[in-house]
């Protein structure tokens, strides 16, 4: 039972009928209802370069594609279509939260709040001059003025997400770290990514990537590691210890060839593992599912060992486990009395979803986004049936082909 945008009971079916006869009832038989997904890691509106630089290295994909088609056309307009453009893939694949990193986060924000998706906005840092802003002190300005004009707003929180070790300085890790006792924000950071990103660090910084940020104050359990990659056994105890969380995005870190990880070991030891897709560039979907099933079959495989990561752990790692990641496990993550209603119906009763042992097993393993029939937002249906209810699919896919002209006549 949902009412302004919570959840007040959960009992079945002929219960809730009976105890509350006036409610909308919307009977979904065959289906699992499951809390929201949440997307750890993104750049949403990167969705407009979505297959734009396939087969390429992290650092010629980034210097020779990505950034000079940023550099020339990032723009307010951009930001805003691109992330509508995610935000409609990601409603329609069962993502009802968001952790975004990208240039003008007011302009994401003005997307989420138009598709009525929550979403955690990135304060981006990072010293490349870009059209948004001018160096690593001016993001940060602006960054913090958008959350100021923004905070209001029940659907957005905020993240301070200096882009990676080798795009940031000392001097401007440590405003960050002073600004991070100030807000209690968590720091959302690209960190030990590939094994050039570590050799780079040992040679610039004399220490690896991990071991800089600990030595500028900034491993605390406020830190969301993406990718994580590459660490050592004692680089995952201090993440432990620190009550750090990793956002693991397998899709991303086997499309580029960066490596694959080792979740299972990570959540052995407590760290607080969660899933992600990285942008659309670098994945090519927004798909949670995809990563779910990814992240399952990868541990498995890597340790040689089939009873790693279990497909129950794969959901809370999509779910409770981002939650918490972003400091929303109190509000969004699991379906109980008094969280907020992020819900998603899956409807398993499809031909290649039978039989249907476990629903948990059938979310990981079997079904995917093409199931979702319902997801909900604060209590919000977006979509109904598989199709969105606030966005005009028509209108988004002729923006995305107005920006695919303007990105190839710039390239
Ligand atoms: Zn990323």
């Amino acid at each position: 039972m949902v009412s302004g945008g919570v959840i007040r009971e959960v009992v079945p079916a002929r219960e809730a009928r009976n105890r509350h006869p006036g409610a909308r009832h919307i009977e979904l038989a065959h289906h699992a209802l499951i809390p929201g997904l949440i997307n750890l890691h993104t750049h949403a509106a990167m969705a407009l370069m979505r297959g734009l630089a396939d087969d390429r290295a992290l650092m010629d994909w980034l210097q020779n594609h990505i950034w000079p088609v940023e550099s020339r056309l990032v723009s307010d307009a951009f930001v805003h279509d691109g992330t509508l453009l995610a935000c409609a893939e990601m409603l329609r694949g069962g993502i009802t939260c968001f952790n975004d990193m990208y240039f003008y986060p007011g302009a994401a924000a003005r997307a989420a709040l138009e598709a009525g998706v929550r979403a955690a906005l990135g304060i981006i840092v990072i010293e490349m001059p870009s059209p948004y802003a001018a160096d690593a002190q001016d993001y940060l300005t602006k960054g913090l003025e958008t959350r100021d004009s923004l905070k209001h707003e029940p659907l957005l929180s905020f993240c301070i997400a200096p882009h990676a070790p080798y795009t940031v300085s000392d001097k401007s890790f440590e405003r960050i770290a002073m600004l991070q006792g100030e807000l209690e924000l968590p720091l959302h950071i690209h960190v030990h990514e590939t094994r050039d990103e570590i050799g780079q660090s040992l040679a610039h910084h004399g220490v690896r990537p991990l071991a800089r940020l600990e030595r500028l104050g900034l491993v605390d359990a406020a830190l969301i590691a993406v990718h994580a990659v590459h660490l050592t056994d004692q680089e995952g105890d201090l993440l432990a210890r620190k009550g750090c969380h990793i956002a693991h995005c397998p899709s991303s870190n086997l499309k580029l060839a960066s490596g694959i990880g080792s979740p299972a070991r990570l959540l052995g030891k407590g760290v607080n593992v969660a899933l992600g897709t990285d942008g659309a560039a670098s994945n090519n979907r927004l798909d949670v599912f995809t990563e779910m099933r990814l992240a399952a079959l990868l541990a498995k495989g890597a340790a040689g060992d089939p009873t790693l990561l279990p497909a129950h752990t794969a959901l809370e790692m999509a779910t409770v486990r981002a939650a918490r990641a972003l400091g929303l496990e109190d509000r969004v993550g699991t379906l109980a009395p008094g969280k907020l209603a992020d819900m998603t119906a899956v409807n398993l009763e499809a031909l290649e979803l039978a039989p249907c042992y476990d629903p948990v097993s059938h979310l990981v393993y079997a079904a995917g986004r093409e199931h979702v029939s319902h997801v909900w937002v604060n209590g919000e249906l977006l979509v109904e049936n598989g199709r969105l209810t606030r966005l005009d699919t028509r209108e988004l896919a002729a923006n995305a082909s107005y920006w695919q002209a303007k990105i190839r006549n710039r390239e």
